[in-house]
């Protein structure tokens, strides 16, 4: 469990900071300075002896302690609590990643790294609800139609499920190495060497504010005609064409795009001969969870 102590102070210090235009604040935690520890909850009334039926006849009852229900009871507060502990933490972190420099991400986890168990507990529970999860199609492109010598960067990886999945080398980069699979880094600055891959793939993970420095770090990695492959939330892309007039400024050509799903659009791009041009100012929407 994350130290939210910590947690809230971070959260105060970067709502002290300007917003990039656009973007929501965070939202205050509803259990700041209340007293109550179930904001929300009206309290029920007490049942009084006398409104019981067996309570004048037999006099007071006797005390009974039913160790094993009030402990229970005790349990499933405990658990609710860290439940809306833990979703207020998501969200909080989920809009930083999204509305922030990458390299206050990187801060973030530095400073706190148990935030990320947090976030990727979070994520986990998100993409269980999706009726299909973009890295899973990704992994049956990969198998069915790049060869097994095809080196990979997984780019924002999470915790490395392409890398387990299929027969290519994948080099899996994330935030923090939540396993060994993992290298930590922030993918604006990737320790790879310029053409080494042959495909480069972001899977939901484009989510700095500055994510056009990491498309541009695809671009350095792939070696010439190496894939881009991007699946991005659909709701995110509000701006197009400003996003094809980026990419091809970037210098990359579309070559395939798949809007099939309903929460995700997949990109396919090719790196281009063409040298990269000046780049559109364009933004991607932030893709934040409303608290339930
Ligand atoms: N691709 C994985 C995880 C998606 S969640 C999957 O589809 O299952 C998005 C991931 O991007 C998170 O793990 C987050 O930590 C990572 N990420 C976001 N910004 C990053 C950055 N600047 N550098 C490295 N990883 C980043």
């Amino acid at each position: 469990m994350a130290d939210f102590a910590a947690l809230f102070d971070r959260k105060r210090k970067l709502e002290a900071e300007p917003m990039p235009a656009g973007a929501k604040a965070p939202k205050r935690q509803s259990t700041e300075g209340q007293a109550s520890p179930e904001p929300g909850k009206k309290k029920k009334k007490k049942k009084k002896n006398e409104h019981q039926p067996d309570a004048q006849h037999a006099g007071p009852r006797p005390k009974v302690t039913d160790a094993s229900s009030s402990s229970a009871k005790g349990d499933r507060r405990q658990q609710r609590m860290a439940a809306q502990l833990a979703g207020a933490s998501f969200r909080y972190i989920n809009e930083t990643l999204y509305t922030r420099p990458s390299e206050e991400a990187v801060e973030l986890f530095r400073d706190e790294p148990r935030l990320y168990e947090a976030y990727h507990e979070g994520f986990r529970l998100q993409a269980a609800r999706w009726p299909q999860r973009p890295v899973q199609l990704i992994a049956e492109w990969l198998k069915a139609t790049q060869p097994r010598t095809s080196v990979v960067a997984d780019l924002g990886c999470g915790d490395a499920e392409l890398a387990a999945s299929v027969p290519q080398r994948v080099h899996s980069f994330d935030l923090v190495a939540c396993n060994e699979r993992v290298t930590a880094c922030d993918i604006a600055h990737v320790p790879l060497g310029a053409q080494t891959v042959h495909v480069a793939v972001f899977c939901l993970a484009l989510m700095g504010s500055n994510f056009v420095d990491f498309l541009g770090e695809a671009h350095r990695l792939l070696k010439p005609h190496g894939i881009l492959k991007i699946a991005e939330v659909s709701s995110r892309i509000t701006d197009a064409e400003g996003w094809d007039r980026l990419l091809h400024a970037l210098g990359f050509d579309e070559v395939a795009r798949d809007s099939s799903n309903t929460h995700f659009v997949l990109f396919d791009y090719v790196k281009s001969d063409r040298p990269s041009a000046s780049l559109p100012a364009v933004a991607l929407k932030p893709c934040v969870y409303k608290k339930r």
